[in-house]
This record gives structure tokens, sequence and C-alpha cells, in this order.
């Protein structure tokens, strides 16, 4: 008899962004008339940049002569877009990294849900609350994560709050210890970013209490305020606790395209029960060669050329739109009265909804008073109950048009 692996049932099956679609749906039965707008999901909306289209009709003409065509290719990706991302994402800010540490993967999604096979199942767990529910759903599926309390807390997860209360910043656990930590910056869902000071704290923390950090800086393309780091290792003894993920999902409009990639530092072990250290660089290539066949010539050919002048050129001119929107969207909601925070170095605003009011209860509010979209706080973790997130990947006609409305629906 097969027996069903019991963790999947576990999960709850009402996934956040159905739950919108549901609710939004019912919505629009109702109300034909309204043609509704949604800054809810993280989807983004502009086209891929000339360089990188470009790049990809080259490589399909590749495919399709003889000799020229390519099967598969390095589990770990392809030296040219590996040696461009040394060259570009690393070495300018200082740091050196091997080739060998670079995983090209098809979406960062992807990674930061099977990064935790490389550890045991009874690792405990610590994450910034409110958080991208990846990091727990993958570990509830393999049984890490205990049991699911009536207050949406899992009993081996340790949950450390961001809210405006303590400005974001996660505090150190001092009194229950984890063995792996998410952290995410710039961060989504609230959008917030984390300083070099910081960060530095939780590399001590990390290299101190032999602490594995899984770094998720899908959004570093975001970041314009020079004191906010771009990669984890930018500071000193990072690589000796800590694997990062990219995306290019949000740098360049990859969410169809799919690519990303992995950094899984050399130095960088975990220890076995008897307590030999064991590097992890080799388990992670043994990991993607079993179960990874590379991310397609065409994506990561489309990848290589963002790094290209015209590519980053352009790459940065779709970043400035959304961040107009983003700019747009705070100054609009303050003036307003809202509290709102994020949206200067990420394309996410995280709002407080008014006082005795629920986050799904707003969403409901502004859905039914103003026909505009957003995404309940609380769908990302129990701290963000009282907010709700707009994402600034609207065009700039939807966007400024549901300002307005929320502007009449406010007043
Ligand atoms: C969008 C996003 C990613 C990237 O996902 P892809 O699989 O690369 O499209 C990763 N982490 C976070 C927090 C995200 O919001």
């Amino acid at each position: 008899m097969a027996l069903v692996n019991e963790h999947f049932l576990k999960l709850p099956n009402n996934y956040l962004f159905a739950d919108i679609a549901k609710k939004v749906n019912a919505f629009k039965v109702t109300h034909p008339k309204t043609d509704v707008i949604s800054l809810g999901i993280g989807d983004v909306t502009q086209p891929l940049c000339p360089a990188v289209v470009e790049a990809m009709h080259k490589a399909v003409d590749e495919m399709g002569r003889t000799a020229s065509f390519r099967g598969y290719g390095p589990e770990q990706g392809y030296d040219f877009l590996r040696e461009a991302i040394l060259k570009n994402d690393f070495l300018p800010r200082g740091i050196h990294l091997d080739i060998d540490e670079i995983f090209i993967n098809d979406g960062a999604k992807s990674d930061t849900g099977n990064i935790q096979e490389l550890i045991r199942w009874d690792n405990s767990i610590g994450v910034t609350d409110p958080i991208y529910p990846v990091y727990i759903d993958s570990n509830v599926m393999i049984g890490r994560a205990g049991v699911r309390g009536d207050d949406g807390r899992w009993s081996n997860v340790v949950y450390l709050p961001c809210t405006a209360e303590n400005g974001f910043v996660p505090q150190i656990p001092d009194d229950r210890h984890v063995d792996v930590i998410y952290l995410c910056y710039p961060n989504n869902p609230t959008g917030t970013v984390i300083s070099k000071k910081e960060l530095r704290k939780w590399v001590n923390y990390a290299l101190k209490n032999d602490t594995l950090i899984f770094y998720d800086a899908a959004y570093q393309a975001y970041i314009t305020d020079p004191d906010i780091p771009h990669s984890i290792y930018e500071i000193r003894g990072a690589r000796k606790c800590a694997i990062e993920f990219h995306s290019y999902s949000k740098t360049a409009g990859f969410t169809g395209v799919r690519c990303g990639y992995t950094i899984v530092p050399k130095e960088l072990t975990a220890a076995t029960l008897e307590g030999r250290n064991i590097p992890l660089n080799p388990l992670w290539n043994r990991r993607q060669c079993t179960k990874f066949n590379g991310t397609s010539y065409i994506s990561q050919r489309a990848a290589e050329a963002i790094y290209t002048p015209e590519g980053k050129q352009q790459v940065r001119q779709t970043i400035r739109y959304y961040m107009q929107n983003a700019h747009k969207m705070l100054e609009s909601l303050r003036r307003l009265g809202y509290e709102v925070y994020g949206g200067e170095n990420a394309p996410y605003i995280w709002m407080r909804v008014p006082a005795g009011t629920g986050s799904w209860q707003f969403f409901e509010q502004l859905l039914y008073g103003a026909g505009v979209v957003c995404t309940p706080g609380v769908g990302f973790g129990p701290s963000g109950e009282g907010y709700v997130r707009f994402t600034a990947f609207g065009s700039h006609e939807a966007t400024d048009e549901a300002l307005q409305r929320i502007e009449n629906w406010t007043k």
C-alpha cells in the first residue's frame, strides 16, 4: 500500500492568492460594471526589455540549427552566465566568488523551497514574520514545522515579529536557539530593508551559534540607498554561514522566463551528529545533478543580456518605472493619513489598516468601496494582521486610477 506523506495534509488548504481571487470573483459577479484594479499579486506587468528579447531570439535561432543546437546544459548553469554574475553582481561590491559557488536556477522559488533538503528534519527554524510563505510551507512538507496551532503558528518554528513597533527590525532570538534562519531583504511583503549594521548582527549571531542563514535577495535590484547591502556577502564572515538566493523575476521581468541563481560558498559547512563539519557546496551540487537538469539555454542567454550595457540601462529604466509608482503610492496614502512603510528600496508598500479593522476586513472594504485589490497582511503570517500590502508592479495608469479611487473612498 502506498502511504501518503501526511505532512502535506497539515498545510492549510486555503492558498492566499486563491482566496483573494475567489473574493474578487464574487465581487465581479455582483458588480459587473466596476473594473477592478489589482495592486495585489506580486507579478510584474512591464514587458521584457529589448536587449533580452534580442538575446532570446538569437538563442532560439541557434537551437534551430544543427551546428549550434544545445541539448542538456551543465546542471550548474552555463559559464557565460556564471561569469557575468561574478563580474557584475559581486566583484564591484568587493565580493570574490568562485564560479563553482554559483548555481543557476529556474527561479528563486524552487531553490528557496528545495534548499532545506540539505539539513536534517529536526533542525529548528526561524523566520521573520510576516514572510514569503514558501519558507515555512516547504518545511511543513517534510515535517520540520511541527503542528499548526489555532493562531496559525507552527510549533517548531520560531517567529521573529517585524512590525511598526520594532521598526521592522527582527530581534535576534535570545531565549530559543535557531539552527536555521530565513531572511529576505529587501523584504516581501513589508518592503522594508536591513542596514549593514543590523545584518552584521545576524552574521555574528550565526557564526557564534552555528546557525545557517538562508538569505533571499530577490529584490536587491530595487535598492537605491548606498548603506543597504545588496548581498549578505558584503558582511565579513557571511561565507561561513549563509546561502543566498537571487532571481531575475523582479529585476528584469523574468516571472515567465524563469531564471535566477543560488550562491553556496565553499567555506560553508553544517555538522553531523558526531560534530564533523560537512561542506554544503558539494552536497548542493550533488542534489542539483540528481534532481535538476539545468535552466533552459534560452533563459540563460536572456539573463546574460541583462548584464550588457544596454541591458543594464533598460532594466534600470523598468525598475525606475515601478519605483515611480511606489513613490506616488507612498505620497498619496500618507497624505490621506494612512501609516505606510517600505516603497523606498522595494516595490512593496506595507500599510497599517485603521484601528479595529482586520486585514481581511479592510481588503473587503477596499474592494467594495473602491474596486481596488490589495493583499491582506495576515496571509503572510500572524504579525501581518492589521496590515495590507500594495504592489508597485502595475502600470502608471492603473496605479494612478487606483490611488484616485482610494482617495475618493477614504474621503
Ligand atoms: C518573487 C519572489 C522570489 C522569486 O521567485 P522566482 O521563482 O524567481 O520567480 C523569491 N523570493 C521572494 C521573496 C519573492 O517575492
